[in-house]
């Protein structure tokens, strides 16, 4: 009998070292250095100094970039046991730093390790995985984000060059990065799923021009880092070209279905601290003569907000265990089922926590209104929750068939006159009770 709800003790040791030490050493820097950008940031002397030892400490555990396999100096731990550690890293906008497993660098990494050529990863994946430099993925457009055939950023080859011509918007930490992985179509006449290529670009080529940082709500006009760039006769050599020609959707695929299950992982740690503030409040604010804890309709949202924790907790845990079972079909399935309920998990339950703070929950002085925002990025970054519904959809429709003539299958008169023949001899004393 395969199935478990226990965890090794040794890897729960980890687990409760990587607790303590996130807690005790990283979320001070979230609550230190706030700036949304700064983890990403590595020229700041002061980061670098304040993360160095903290870093050092990772790797002498043993835990630096564990989301990698061992063909790239990780420990190889797979999906489920990732999940595990990411609903401690999830508390805390710094940990994926300090434990070099950061979005889009862990995704771009990814697709360098699986599409790069030997001079690439030199060039590239190394100093990603080491967490020396940080990269951008840039693909969304101003005008088309969700269905790639509006894209119309194009790369046209010229002699030993590419050169790329086109507009991308929420190309996150374009600022910081050394790189960018860029999506553009080298092919018009054939359909965008075939036609377009990833190319490697370094930050400093003439011709990249970062128009504008655009940043989410809460954060003032001018201000964020996520950016709106021109490529503008952006010309990189021809072995930028990363991965085959036309072949940018198997690469996109590669890194985004990770993505999403890391975000999903994470969200769990999210969702944790919103009910840990709202257990806490209501057992601590009184109001007619009692804690709100003992009010029901306040026990209802702790009822309902533990359950559906649970539930989304078991959904990610279940899908990190098709992928560990190299089950793609399923595992596809059930990321796109996880990227819809992460939304929407988050959604209700910060909602009911900030509703038990009252002011205090809408104000700056609790994590509440900055947890509220990343409701909306987590039904849209990575894909639109409606896209991935139709995901489900497909997948759930496809273990199905139409029932032939006019009646379903589970038509009630031809089934009940069929068992009723089967079972005549020991009916034919019982009343007709159809
Ligand atoms: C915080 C954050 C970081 C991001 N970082 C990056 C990055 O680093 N690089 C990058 O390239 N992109 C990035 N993105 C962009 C992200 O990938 C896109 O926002 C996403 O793909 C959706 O595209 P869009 O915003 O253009 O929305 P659209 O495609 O315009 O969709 C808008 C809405 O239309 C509806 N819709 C869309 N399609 C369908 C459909 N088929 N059926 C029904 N309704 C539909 C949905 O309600 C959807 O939310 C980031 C986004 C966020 C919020």
């Amino acid at each position: 009998m395969a199935w478990d709800f226990e965890t090794e003790p040794e890897f729960q040791a980890k687990l409760d070292w990587m607790d303590r030490f996130v807690r005790e050493e990283v979320e001070p820097l979230d609550l230190a250095f706030r700036d949304s950008g700064a983890p990403y940031d590595r020229k700041n002397a002061v980061y670098r100094k304040v993360t160095a030892p903290l870093k050092a400490e990772v790797r002498k555990q043993g835990l630096w970039a564990c989301h990698l396999g061992p063909e790239l100096g990780g420990l190889g731990y797979g999906q489920l046991k990732l999940a595990l550690i990411n609903e401690i890293l999830g508390r805390s906008t710094w940990a994926p730093t300090v434990f070099g497993c950061q979005a889009p660098d862990s995704g771009n990494a990814e697709i360098l390790a699986h599409y790069g050529t030997p001079a690439q990863k030199a060039t590239y994946l190394q100093p990603l995985l080491d967490g020396d430099i940080v990269s951008c993925f840039s693909m969304t457009e101003p005008q088309a984000g969700a269905d790639p055939r509006e894209f119309r950023c194009r790369a046209r080859r010229d002699g030993d060059h590419w050169v790329l011509d086109g507009e991308k918007y929420f190309s996150s930490n374009a600022d910081f990065a050394s790189f960018l992985i860029v999506m553009a179509i080298t092919n018009p006449d054939v359909p965008v799923h075939q036609g377009a290529s990833m190319f490697l670009v370094p930050r400093d080529t003439p011709g990249l021009n970062l128009a504008r940082m655009a940043g989410l709500g809460g954060e003032p006009l001018g201000h964020g880092h996520h950016a709106y760039i021109r490529y503008e006769n952006c010309r990189v050599p021809a072995d930028n070209l990363l991965g085959g020609e036309g072949q940018a959707f198997a690469i996109a695929q590669t890194r985004l279905g990770g993505g999403r299950i890391h975000h999903a992982m994470r969200t769990v740690a999210m969702v944790r601290k919103a009910l840990r503030m709202m257990c806490e409040r209501a057992l601590s604010r009184r109001t007619q003569g009692d804690v709100l804890a003992n009010k029901q309709m306040v026990q209802q949202y702790i009822a309902d907000s533990f359950i559906q924790l649970e539930q989304f907790r078991l959904l990610v845990l279940y899908t990190a265990w098709h992928i560990d079972k190299g089950h793609k079909k399923e595992a596809r399935t059930y990321i796109a089922a996880v990227k819809v309920q992460m939304a929407d998990v988050l959604h209700d339950v910060v909602r009911r926590a900030l509703q038990v703070h009252g002011a205090l929950g809408c104000s700056n002085e609790m994590p509440l209104a900055g947890l509220w925002m990343t409701v909306p990025v987590m039904g849209i970054a990575d894909g639109p929750t409606e896209v991935h519904k139709l995901t489900v959809a497909k997948a759930v429709l496809a273990q199905h068939k139409p029932y032939e003539g006019v009646w379903p299958n589970d038509f009630l008169p031809e089934r009940v006159a069929e068992a009723k023949a089967r079972f005549a001899k020991y009916l034919e004393h019982e009343a007709d009770n159809l």
